[in-house]
């Protein structure tokens, strides 16, 4: 038989081998300091902001005319933001279109969060996304965010990053009383309403509670008031840093890659794009841990205004624009865990180190609630791949009926955008610690790449 015909997976390490293995390990470096820079959606669109902005892009004023050449953003409300290049390509072609998400599964600081129990001063929490809250506790947390207060001055709150900065905790029961809590179901062990995190210890004076002291201390290092955390967006985090992993250094460990490790290369292939005749968009979204509702998720119709005045400056219907765009909703897919084997298919689900995945459907059961992309399509990316030489795989959410979930596709494809998944394969999805390997992001950075520029 002719061995062509046989189609067969192969790692970047043994397709493309050391020259894109160390291009790979040289792109990391900057991938590393995004993640450090970025442990909040506010945190990765400023960070995105800056790198956009040493690179020619400047702030868009919606409703305003655009022209070929334009290089643009829009930033949402601090939290979501539009990065867009104007092409010189006739805009009846469509636009490409990115879109990843910089929010992350997290704990969030309630309303009303300071207390004291048993001596100590704690912050109530209620998690964000799909957590599982067992990995939250004894293990060091630094705190994220914003205060506004009502005069409409924002505080930028951040506790834990720098070496010399204390880090909170969330505490565990020791084994030897844990005998009865050891034999419950892995999600009930630990409670939503049991993710209190520890703030301080010591009192004031002999009057003076400790939560009195720690807001005295809050007081004193932002000037607010324990009213002022109504208006506050306060994030708990991993204190960890992105870390490389394994002697040979080849993936990276690190809180929040979902979705960074996508929101990272699709500015960076734009940057490697500056040329590009098309016109390209790249979306980071935020919301979409939790069903991407409000008005800085991809189910708010900004996409559309922003199109709309896009294709208005060129006196062209944004119907027709959106019908001939396409899509990436670049987003994580699991990776295959050999010691979860009984999860997984083999043949269909994406490995560590085989490239960038197209993730055809997402969804639950019988594909419910997800946009499953059209072969048309994925033809065309096919060649596109090949084009600019992208070791890619396709993958899947695991065995079926094993679980489920899903991206920001669907909110995209209901536009009449041709959607599909794009990402990089992921072990551990939303632990405070996750791994991808290097060589999968450099190629989810050139499949973007090929993306934008394909001349088709
Ligand atoms: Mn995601
Ligand atoms: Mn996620």
């Amino acid at each position: 038989m002719n061995k062509d015909l046989l189609y067969k997976k192969e790692t970047v390490y043994k397709k493309l081998g050391k020259e894109t293995v160390d291009a790979a390990f040289a792109y990391a470096e900057g991938y590393k300091s995004f993640l450090d820079n970025g442990k909040t959606e506010r945190e990765s669109v400023d960070a995105a902001i800056a790198l956009m902005s040493a690179h020619g892009y400047r702030e868009y004023t919606l409703g305003d005319t655009v022209k070929a050449g334009d290089k643009l953003y829009y930033n949402n409300r601090g939290k979501n933001l539009f990065v867009f290049s104007i092409g010189t390509e006739d805009i009846r072609n469509g636009i490409r279109i990115v879109a990843s998400h910089v929010d992350a599964p997290r704990i969030d600081l309630k309303q009303c969060p300071l207390y004291e129990d048993g001596g100590m001063a704690y912050f109530k929490t209620h998690y964000y996304g799909g957590i599982r809250k067992y990995q939250w506790v004894a293990t060091p947390l630094a705190l994220h965010g914003v205060v506004i207060t009502k005069d409409g001055k924002t505080i930028k709150v951040c506790v834990g990053e720098d070496e010399t900065d204390p880090v909170f905790y969330i505490s565990d029961l020791l084994p030897h009383l844990g005998y009865e809590q050891a034999k419950l179901p892995l999600g009930d062990a630990i409670r939503g309403e049991q993710l209190n995190v520890l703030l301080g210890n010591m009192p004031e004076d002999e009057e003076n509670s400790v939560k009195n002291a720690v807001l005295t201390l809050i007081a004193d290092k932002y000037g607010i008031t324990e009213e002022d955390f109504f208006s506050s967006e306060l994030c708990v985090v991993p204190a960890a840093k992105a870390r490389d992993i394994g002697f040979d250094r080849s993936m990276i460990g690190s809180y929040g890659h979902d979705d960074r490790v996508c929101a990272y290369p699709s500015l960076t292939a734009l940057i490697d794009s500056p040329d590009c005749k098309h016109t390209v968009m790249c979306i980071l979204a935020d919301k979409e841990e939790i069903g991407s509702d409000g008005a800085s998720g991809m189910q708010c119709d900004l996409m559309l205004d922003i199109i709309d005045a896009i294709a208005s400056s060129f006196g062209v219907s944004s119907a027709l624009v959106r019908a001939n765009s396409k899509c990436l909703s670049a987003d994580v897919c699991c990776g295959y865990d050999p010691n979860f084997p009984e999860v997984f298919e083999r043949m269909n689900t994406a490995y560590v180190g085989c490239g960038a995945v197209f993730t055809k459907y997402t969804g639950s059961r019988g594909k419910s609630g997800t946009n499953d992309a059209n072969p048309e399509f994925i033809a065309w990316l096919r060649a596109a791949m090949e084009e600019y030489n992208v070791v890619w795989q396709s993958g899947e959410l695991g065995k079926v009926d094993a679980g489920g979930g899903g991206t920001v596709a669907k909110f995209i494809s209901k536009h009449n955008i041709e959607t599909i998944d794009l990402g990089v394969p992921l072990i551990a999805m939303h632990a405070p610690y996750e791994m991808v390997a290097k060589v999968d992001v450099y190629e989810t950075h050139k499949a973007v790449k090929a993306f934008y520029n394909f001349d088709r």
